[in-house]
């Protein structure tokens, strides 16, 4: 590889021929801020917030494209490039709503950062400023475009998701993203994933907050009020305290969300573990009736919503199985109900999740087992920190405590479910049990782990020969519907996660500052946590939980995927029209 020697701010480097000033700067230690610049996603320099001076160029150059030379000298911090800068987020400013006291991404907010960092006068510019409708159609999410900085960042991640409902609308002044024709955003086949509201680096994209519907319940003093904990939130909560990515946070979790008031902390690794056993049941069921191969998870909102919009004619393929969030949700107000004497209308289950889609989720058809709905209140992690922030409990200060029995008994099996490939690892940890009809010690399936969008592998379960397929975000999804489509395919199980990296990496997960996302693998990292956890958890499959068996034996007493588990465990999928 052609090599190129450069400095930048006096530091020599050499790079490979083709990088770009960014990428020598970072390759010296040198952060260039950036708002338009997403690493191999969103190249586009657009913003101009980037702009240095460099021998051999005309005038300041955008570091994000411009390539570098040999010999070149790179200037990041002089007198010209500081005004420079000033002045874009100056103008930026002069067509933003200014509302920092009261926007939910104050102090975690790019352009907020920037303008303190370069002392910005805010008013230096006025003139026209746009005025946007908010858009709040969907359930999962909140545009306001009074806030938008043109960034086209989220435009490019429901791109990479194959889904594009989102781009510019309109020209010059009146430039403004949303959705073809000026649609509400829950007019158009949008997936609900989030990842728009993870990349957009100012409050232009925001999770529906839901936290006054949380307050609400638990300030009325009829309302049991119940909540449960994705897999992959102890893993991430902690960034929302400024703890190091991948800390896992468990037993404060538990701790905080009982300060909060909840009368009950359960975990939705139950209803993880809950679902291997229903699902493993559906797909023996499948393999051994000629019905529907391959059969693909069902856990992920998101993904759901994808194959309905986009690939309405195989939702055959797809699980039966309520996703862990929904079963742990029905458990609650059916079997749970029922042993405490409480009429499910007055519990209120919340679920703090990983996913924007979630809150899409709770309120789809056929999800409610006891007559109301399995969940009442989906949460992000993210709003989950901001109300322990607002009770005035410090996390870090938090005893670790244990979850309620008895729906806060997970396995390692369950843990794992928030990375890419958990899910198809704890199906062939019980798979390989049951077919053999041993309990046995090779329980790690490292063929199916790591962050890649798309894994295969093939496995020799008791003689039977499983291939199988892992993908991860909505792209990976749309290589598996079409290999599957095209009769290509001869996986018997798929797992399909709707977010890159899975629940890790979810739309509703603590929102690091692209220079992070840039340079440190969110994904492998978050995913680390889980995967000790795993490690250091006596029981690591499904079939092994405890609080699983015994729901069998006293209440779904006609067995996995009998009639009562079908009634309360399972659902039903919609076609769903991309435009009307
Ligand atoms: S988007 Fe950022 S700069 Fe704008 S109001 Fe919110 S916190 Fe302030
Ligand atoms: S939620 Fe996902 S599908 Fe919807 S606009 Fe955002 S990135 Fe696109
Ligand atoms: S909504 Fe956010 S990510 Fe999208 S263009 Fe505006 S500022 Fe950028």
């Amino acid at each position: 590889m052609e090599m190129l020697n450069v400095k930048v701010n006096g530091i020599a480097v050499s790079v490979p021929k083709g990088s770009t000033i960014l990428e020598a700067a970072r390759v010296a230690g040198v952060e260039i801020p950036t708002l338009c610049y997403m690493k191999e996603k969103n190249e586009i320099g657009a913003c101009r917030i980037c702009v240095v001076e460099a021998t051999g160029a005309r005038g300041l150059v955008t570091a994000c494209v411009y390539p570098v030379t040999e010999g070149m000298e790179i200037s990041t911090n002089t007198a010209k490039v500081r005004e420079a800068r000033k002045t874009t987020l100056e103008l930026i400013l002069s067509t933003h709503d200014k509302k920092c006291l009261s926007c939910s991404r104050s102090t975690n907010c790019e352009l907020q950062k920037l303008c303190r960092d370069y002392g910005v006068d805010e008013n230096a510019f006025e003139g026209f400023k746009p005025k946007y409708e908010i858009d709040d159609s969907a359930p999962h999410l909140v545009r306001d475009n009074n806030k938008c900085i043109l960034c086209r960042r989220c435009v490019a991640v429901c791109q990479e998701q194959y889904v594009s409902v989102i781009g510019a609308n309109d020209r010059g002044i009146d430039t403004n993203i949303g959705s073809p024709f000026n649609a509400k955003l829950n007019d158009v086949p949008c997936i609900s994933c989030g990842q728009c509201t993870v990349v957009c680096p100012t409050g232009a994209l925001v999770e529906k907050d839901d936290t006054d519907k949380v307050w609400a319940a638990l300030a009325d003093p009829t309302k049991h009020v119940v909540v449960q904990t994705a897999p992959a939130i102890r893993a991430t909560l902690g960034e929302c305290f400024d703890m190091p990515i991948g800390t896992n946070v468990e037993g404060k979790m538990v701790a905080a969300l009982r300060r909060l008031g909840f009368d009950k902390v359960f975990d939705t690794d139950f209803g993880a573990d809950l679902t291997i056993v229903e699902e493993a049941n559906e797909l023996v069921e499948r393999v051994k009736n000629n019905g529907t191969l391959p059969m693909i998870t069902s856990c992920s909102p998101g993904w759901i919503k994808f194959a309905e919009y986009y690939y309405p004619e195989m939702l055959g393929h797809l699980s039966s199985c309520k996703s862990p969030q929904q079963m742990t949700g029905a458990v609650i107000k059916t079997y749970y109900a029922e042993k405490m004497g409480i009429d499910p209308k007055d519990i209120v289950v919340v679920s703090v999740m990983p996913c924007t889609a979630k809150k899409f989720e709770i309120g789809r058809a056929d999800e409610s087992a006891a007559g109301v709905p399995d969940v009442d209140v989906a949460i992000t992690t993210r709003e989950l920190g901001r109300m322990i922030d607002r009770a005035g409990i410090k996390f870090a200060n938090l005893p670790d405590e244990q979850f309620d029995s008895p729906l806060g008994e997970g396995t390692g099996a369950a843990v794992i479910f928030g990375a890419t490939g958990g899910v198809m690892e704890a199906a062939l940890r019980t798979a390989n049990d049951w077919l053999t009809g041993k309990s046995n010690d090779n329980i790690v399936f490292e063929e199916v782990r790591g962050t890649m969008g798309l894994k295969e592998a093939s496995y020799d379960l008791a003689g039977l020969k499983v291939k199988v397929a892992v993908a991860s975000g909505a792209a990976a999804a749309k290589t598996v519907m079409d290999r599957i489509k095209s009769g290509k395919a001869d996986w018997t199980f798929v797992e399909i996660m709707g977010c890159p990296g899975g629940c890790v990496n979810g739309g509703g997960q603590p929102i690091q500052p692209q220079y992070v996302r840039d340079t440190v693998d969110l994904k492998a990292e978050r995913a680390k946590a889980l995967y000790a956890q795993d490690e250091a958890t006596v029981l690591r499959k499904s079939h092994e939980n405890p609080a699983v068996k015994k729901i069998y034996e006293e209440y779904y007493t006609d067995g996995f995927g009998g009639h009562k588990a079908h009634h309360d465990l399972h659902t039903s999928y919609v076609a769903r029209k991309k435009y009307n």
